[in-house]
């Protein structure tokens, strides 16, 4: 099943045990915009390449369309269309009145210069900037795209908008209108969902974490996980991972990949592959890569008492059912990561109110919001008698069909 599959089936069964009118379940088959561009780009050489863009603008039910743009090889309509969907449901379950969006390009920006990556961001903007606004679809980072590239965006949408406001790219540098504690949300929401559920769940005090990924959200996590006095055991990135025993400093672990490009050789720890991190005996697993990294192939050797869901669709639906009944609890995505989303709401609406607030109140506020959900994801499980997803998706449906409702569609 590609991903789009996944999350339709992960609509279908939620569903099943919570029930939505015919029409709210017909407008959630699909999106209701979706665009594929080709953006020429001058490379350094002087010749032209061609790259596939995309935007899907899944539903506007609740909101304003809001998602992240990828640069990634991977990426594709479908890829983009889920993540779409995730959007629509995440952005639900957290209570911000915000509809679901995504964007992408196909590329691989490690065989681009800086450059080029800046041409091709700014194309993307060109290719999309009639469809975009601070009331129609607000864009914000995902894999590969970094602070400075939203800058790039958001001042080219300026240039051919004459909207200076800054409020249609979120996840922005501070220099260019960017919220405090943007670049912490996403990890920082996930340790504070997983505080919220932490009562519910049997752990020790201090637990052991391995962390799939290393970028903005993996890297951040691993942090204040460390921070908490917790022990990172694994940390990994495309290329393979690092364990040890008895810890790693995440920061040291990233100053290091800086220097030599990889995480080979860190000192006093051991080389191992991603499938390994996966699989190995430990208190908290944290995929914050990319979809469908526990499959029905690996579920059964995974050994994790939670699954911290920080990317968007690490569980295919199948790997969930075997999770379940291992008594693994999976706290899933449209929850654990949706600190990222809430943040970039703040920060457009202080772009819109010309104010900036300080890191603590950002994310003082960003706590109190998924303290809230957290608990009634939690209470809508134990009355629907279900796990975590479902009772997410239950949530977030309830929410989108009180906006159907009042729109009369
Ligand atoms: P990023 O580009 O900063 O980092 C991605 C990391 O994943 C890199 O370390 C990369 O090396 C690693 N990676 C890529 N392929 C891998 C593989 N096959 N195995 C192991 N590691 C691999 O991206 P990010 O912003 O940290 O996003 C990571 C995940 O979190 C994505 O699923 C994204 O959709 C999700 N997410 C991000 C945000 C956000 O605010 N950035 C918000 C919500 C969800």
């Amino acid at each position: 099943m590609n991903a789009f599959d996944e999350a339709q089936e992960q609509l279908n069964r939620a569903i099943a045990v919570s029930p939505v009118t015919e029409n709210l379940h017909t407008l959630l088959l699909k999106p209701e915009r979706e665009i594929v561009v080709s953006i020429p780009i001058h490379m350094d050489d002087g010749s032209l390449r061609i790259f596939e863009g995309y935007r899907v603008q899944y539903s506007s039910l609740r909101g304003p369309y809001k998602g992240g743009v990828r640069f990634h090889s991977q990426a594709d309509i479908s890829e983009v269309r889920a993540l779409a969907f995730w959007m629509t449901m995440k952005c639900a379950v957290a209570g911000i009145a915000m509809g679901g969006g995504k964007g992408g390009i196909t590329v691989d920006p490690r065989s681009l210069s800086a450059a080029e990556i800046e041409r091709l961001a700014r194309g993307w903007v060109q290719a999309f900037y009639s469809l975009l606004g601070p009331d129609q679809d607000i864009p914000a980072p995902d894999v590969n795209t970094t602070p400075e590239i939203m800058c790039w965006m958001s001042e080219e949408y300026a240039k051919l908008t004459g909207d200076t406001r800054n409020a249609t790219f979120t996840g922005k540098a501070l220099t260019c209108g960017g919220s405090e504690g943007r670049s912490a949300a996403t990890s920082a929401g996930g340790f504070y969902v997983f505080e919220a559920l932490r009562p519910h769940i049997e752990l020790p005090a201090h637990v052991k974490v391995a962390v799939q990924g290393m970028g903005n959200v993996g890297g951040g996590t691993a942090k204040i996980f460390r921070e908490h006095g917790h022990t990172i055991i694994a940390m990994s990135d495309s290329r393979g991972g690092i364990y040890s025993a008895e810890g790693l400093d995440p920061a040291e672990v990233e100053t290091y990949k800086k220097k030599n490009g990889n995480m080979k050789g860190f000192p006093n720890a051991q080389q191992i592959s991603n499938e390994e991190l996966l699989e190995l005996p430990c208190d908290v697993l944290v995929p914050a890569a990319l979809e469908n990294q526990i499959t029905k192939k690996n579920a059964e050797k995974i050994q994790a008492k939670v699954v911290l869901e920080l990317a968007n669709g690490p569980t295919a639906t199948d790997a969930d059912d075997i999770l379940f009944k291992k008594g693994i609890a999976v706290i899933p995505d449209i929850l654990a990561n949706a600190g990222g989303v809430v943040v970039s709401t703040y920060e457009w609406e202080q772009n819109l109110k010309g104010e900036h607030w300080s890191e603590k109140d950002v994310l003082d506020k960003l706590c109190t919001l998924l303290e809230r959900e957290s608990k009634n994801v939690w209470e809508r499980s134990v009355k629907l008698k279900t796990d975590l997803r479902r009772a997410a998706f239950s949530i977030a449906l309830e929410r989108l069909e009180e906006a159907l409702r009042s729109k009369k569609v």
